[in-house]
């Protein structure tokens, strides 16, 4: 789903100056929402407002507001702060509804505050509250200040983030053994919430140990966020230096880059795969199965007749009329996985014992990254010269940050699968039984890409392994 953002522009008294038209405030906010890959629904346009006089109804603004409330657009992209608001009481009428859906959109084009941030909300009021008082130099001043600490490297201040000890420098080093043994499950193709459901069992993701409750996507971010690899971040996003390099924050690191580019490429991945599949499955070879008549995927089922201490199957795998297939093949299940987890295991083991690993290789693209990352780097050097407008910029930036994005992802699946070839073989040795079922079926499908269940004859009750073929990669 493409999501819908509003572009919202008003004339302010210090605009005719810097030639900061309507027209220009509009186009460049619509480059910016391409860039981001958002639609623009809509532009609204206040003209000669001042968005800093009390009591002055601005229409369109207030336009703004109810759509987003009544969720007919995603987000909104203005110029900057002060454009949009002025006023404590707008900007808390717009924090509101930021912080009633966390998913909404923001962006200006000098990229002065996110509100999509709690940080960026923070900084917003500070900036608003200055701006109303005084002149906004004032809060200028204050936005430089954060972001001198920021490319110093510096800790935001704030609580130390799970992972790290109190300060925020010294690694925690249970905490930090955690984080990683999740990544490894991750990698491995455990899911986030089975992850989060171990973790709250436990009571790990908290600096003090209790029974708080871990969201899903602050759990993402404690597996993902580049603090984790030294990266400092500055509103929600990787702060790059004068060259384009990220800024190197001064705490002790928990990942590698290239653990975390792994880690981040296998959530960008899941995200991207059809959310229909990532309902739980809770049979092995559900999706791995397929009919040896007409070649359906097989899921398992439950045995309706199965009750507690009676001898009858718990489940079946069954070819379904529902799914697709011809209704006609179905197999009881257990017998089927104690088979195929018996095969899987002693190719995976013969395997292991022959071959030795990989020598290291590098990533192929590495230099076409770094020209990349140079041009960008260029470019953004230009425009804060003035030797090109925003506007130029704007044109230009869009295809190169994509290829830059694209293979940063690709270096990431590149790290990703070497590590995952590492932990297979270093997972061999567990009982796999007490594998996650994520962990059991990805050990599966590295072995085999299927396993067809072929008819058994009418009547038939004893189990017959010959009717079950193993398709070997
Ligand atoms: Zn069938």
């Amino acid at each position: 789903m493409v999501l819908k953002v509003a572009v919202y522009t008003r004339i302010s008294r210090d605009d005719e100056g810097d030639g900061l038209g309507v027209a220009r405030q509009r186009e460049d906010c619509e480059r910016l929402a391409e860039l981001r890959g958002w639609d623009v629904a809509r532009v609204y346009e206040d003209n000669d407002v001042s968005a800093f006089k009390r009591n002055v109804r601005r229409p369109e603004f207030e336009l703004v507001l109810s759509d987003l409330a009544d969720g007919l657009i995603d987000g909104v992209v203005a110029y900057d702060l002060d454009r949009l608001a002025r006023q404590p009481r707008d900007l808390e009428r717009l924090i509101d509804l930021y912080d009633e859906r966390k998913r909404r959109m923001f962006a200006t084009v000098t990229n002065d505050v996110n509100l999509s941030t709690a940080d960026g909300r923070t900084m917003a009021r500070v900036m608003v509250a200055f701006a109303n008082k005084s002149s906004h130099d004032a809060s200028r001043r204050i936005q430089r200040k954060h972001l001198e600490l920021a490319r110093q490297g510096k800790s935001s201040g704030g609580p130390a983030p799970y992972g790290w000890l109190k300060g925020g420098r010294k690694v925690d080093l249970e905490a930090a053994e955690h984080i990683r043994a999740a990544q490894r499950q991750l990698l491995a193709g455990v899911r986030i919430g089975t992850i989060r459901t171990d973790w709250q069992r436990r009571g790990l993701g908290h600096p003090r140990q209790g029974t708080k409750r871990t969201a899903h996507h602050h759990l993402e971010h404690m597996l993902t966020n580049p603090r984790l690899c030294g990266y400092r971040t500055y509103r929600g996003e990787i702060l790059l230096d004068d060259e384009g390099q990220p800024v190197i924050g001064e705490w002790e690191v928990i990942n590698t880059v290239e653990e975390w580019e792994a880690v981040c490429a296998v959530v960008v991945e899941r995200k991207q795969k059809d959310p229909s599949r990532s309902f739980a499955r809770k049979y092995l070879l559900s999706g791995i199965a397929r009919c040896g008549l007409c070649h359906t995927k097989i899921r398992g089922q439950v045995n309706k007749r199965w009750k507690p201490g009676s001898k009858a199957a718990t489940f079946t795998y069954q070819c379904s009329v529902v799914n697709g297939g011809c209704g006609q093949v179905g197999r009881v299940g257990d017998p089927v996985d104690e088979f195929i987890i018996g095969l899987v295991l002693a190719e995976q083991r013969q395997k292991a014992a022959g071959s030795a690993v990989d020598p290291v290789e590098q990533w192929p693209k590495l230099s076409e990254l770094a020209a990349v990352e140079a041009d960008v780097a260029e470019l953004t050097r230009a425009a804060r010269d003035q030797r090109i407008t925003v506007s130029t910029l704007l044109q230009l930036l869009p295809d190169l940050e994509r290829r830059r994005d694209e293979l940063k992802l690709e270096r990431g699946r590149f790290n990703k699968e070497r590590q995952q070839t590492e932990s297979l073989s270093a997972d061999i040795g567990e009982d796999f039984r007490s594998l996650p079922i994520e962990r059991q079926q990805a050990l599966i499908l590295h072995s085999l890409s299927a396993v067809l269940i072929h008819p058994a004859g009418r009547g038939k009750r004893k189990f017959d392994p010959s009717l079950i073929e193993p398709v070997w990669h």
